[in-house]
């Protein structure tokens, strides 16, 4: 998001060079830049020891097809502790670890994607009241419930990634 008025005061914005940035809008008022700005995402693939991953429906995003668990990164949290709040919150699993695999912008929703694959035991799915359905499905067989992975996306970067080492016998 650009900015053009203070979202401290109101005050319309000026621009003013910022070193190596160039030109920033800049409030008199507040004596500050107004850096553009865009939301922080987590996207977590999360498998457990018998080949299965967690797929979830959300209606407002697709009655479709399911996805993997995300979440917005909110002020001070780390991109992990988020993905391990957001795996607990929205399935009820506690996943043991997690790689950061990938950041992707996700430019449609103007969003930075932390792409992260979680480990967790096999373990009965709690939703919250956000998630329509959750389950464990065998990976090789997601992808005819998931949004599609010839789709660009951090979901199909994540998933072609844990296919791709699951066959290397590095999972
Ligand atoms: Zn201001």
């Amino acid at each position: 998001m650009h900015y053009i008025y203070c979202p401290k005061c109101g005050e319309k914005l000026t621009e003013r060079p910022a070193g190596d940035d160039g030109m920033v809008p800049y409030c008199e008022s507040c004596q500050r830049y107004w850096f553009d700005c865009f939301d922080s995402c987590i996207i977590a693939l999360v498998y457990n020891e018998y080949d299965e991953i967690l797929l979830e429906r959300q209606s407002y995003l697709s009655s479709q097809y399911m996805t993997f668990v995300s979440g917005y990164i909110t002020p001070g949290e780390s991109a992990e502790e988020c993905t391990y709040r957001e795996i607990k919150e929205e399935t009820g699993i506690e996943a043991e670890k997690l790689e950061l695999i990938c950041t992707e912008w996700f430019a449609r929703r103007e969003q930075l994607m932390h792409g992260f694959i979680a480990f967790a035991r096999k373990a009965d799915i709690t939703c919250s009241k956000e998630i329509d359905e959750a389950r464990w499905i065998n990976y090789r067989e997601a992808q005819q419930y998931m949004f599609p992975i010839t789709n660009k996306s951090t979901l199909s970067t994540l998933y072609q990634r844990f296919c791709k080492e699951k066959e290397e016998g590095l999972r």
